[in-house]
């Protein structure tokens, strides 16, 4: 399960992340009250659909001419004016497609004088079967792009569920990232909320591209992004709560509501199959014969004809 970039900051700040102030918006109106009352001179008017890349994507609307979906702002009035052009327009990044997603909520944001720029984040690997850190100097990229060219340039470090993140762990990222002083110490700080946010909230992916370095020399998250174990939700009601159905496929939607392991694909070839390992087998058979399958459908192995 996913949720957008200002809840996820939500759930870190809970964990003792600092994560920069702001609000959530609807509506232009909406989004200049959050400007007034947050005070400060420079905003960031932030899209809130579930894909990244919305800084360089452009809008349909706009025939990809117009402005992206971040956006600087100097003023209360420059973040309506943001906010207005931005909500009920489809954007479109490397990550949506090109169908794009529409702005429902845009968030606003406390602007951050950045010094640089880096990568970290928190994954299972289902190899270990452990946490593993990604971290990087490389932030604000395509971290494919970083671990295909520049592979050395990615420190992994996995962590013993036994003991937790420790010391160590923490300065071996700290030097991975350049950091010095103060830094190293903040940064090992971060780190320990950031693991325990993670693994409290049976998250899946906690990315957060860029992680910066600020003018002041202080180490925050400005984009945050977050992955859930859908299986663990049972025992995540504020989590699940965060779910926004508008951002899911309609149809897959409508399956799970029955219980159906559902997924839509691109092809013509339509599946139902009884058992995940059928269903798997049966998409194999058919992209090896040339086909494409249109859906991926596991009924259950024990479906009834009802259930069919
Ligand atoms: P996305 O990854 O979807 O493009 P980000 O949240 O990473 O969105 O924002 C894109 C870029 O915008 C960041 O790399 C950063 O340079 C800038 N940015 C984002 N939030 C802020 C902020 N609060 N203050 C200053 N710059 C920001
Ligand atoms: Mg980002």
């Amino acid at each position: 399960m996913n949720i957008h970039e200002y809840q996820a900051k939500q759930v870190l700040k809970k964990y003792g992340v600092p994560v920069p102030d702001g609000g959530v918006a609807y509506t232009a109106a909406e989004a200049e009250k959050v400007a007034s009352g947050m005070g400060g001179e420079v905003f960031v008017v932030k899209s809130q659909i579930h894909a990244g890349g919305r800084g360089k994507g452009t809008f349909k609307e706009d025939e990809g001419k117009g402005k992206g979906g971040v956006r600087i702002c100097k003023s209360v009035a420059e973040v309506k004016e943001a906010a207005a052009d931005m909500i009920g327009k489809t954007l479109v990044t490397h990550q949506t497609g090109p169908a794009g997603k529409e702005v429902k909520r845009i968030y606003v944001e406390e602007g951050c004088a950045i010094e640089r720029e880096l990568y970290l984040s928190m994954l299972i690997d289902r190899v270990s079967c452990r946490v593993t850190i990604m971290a990087s100097t490389e932030g604000g990229m395509n971290i494919e792009e970083v671990a295909s060219e520049t592979p050395e340039k990615i420190l992994l470090q996995s962590i013993d569920p036994a003991t937790g993140i420790q010391g160590f762990h923490c300065r071996k990222i700290a030097f991975a990232l350049g950091l010095k002083g103060g830094q190293i110490k903040s940064c090992a700080k971060l780190l320990g909320s950031l693991y325990e946010a993670f693994t409290a909230t049976d998250a899946s992916l906690l990315e957060i591209n860029p992680l910066v370095v600020t003018k002041d020399g202080d180490v925050i998250p400005l984009d945050a992004k977050m992955n859930f174990d859908s299986n663990a939700m049972y025992r995540q009601p504020d989590i699940h709560e965060l779910r926004d159905e508008d951002e899911e496929d309609a149809m897959e939607l409508e399956a799970s509501k029955h219980d159906l392991n559902y997924i839509k694909l691109d092809g013509t070839i339509g599946c139902m199959v009884n058992g995940a390992g059928l269903a798997m087998s049966t998409m194999d058979i058919i992209q090896l014969r040339g086909g494409t399958p249109a859906n991926f459908l596991d009924v259950g192995g024990g479906a009834t004809a009802e259930r069919v």
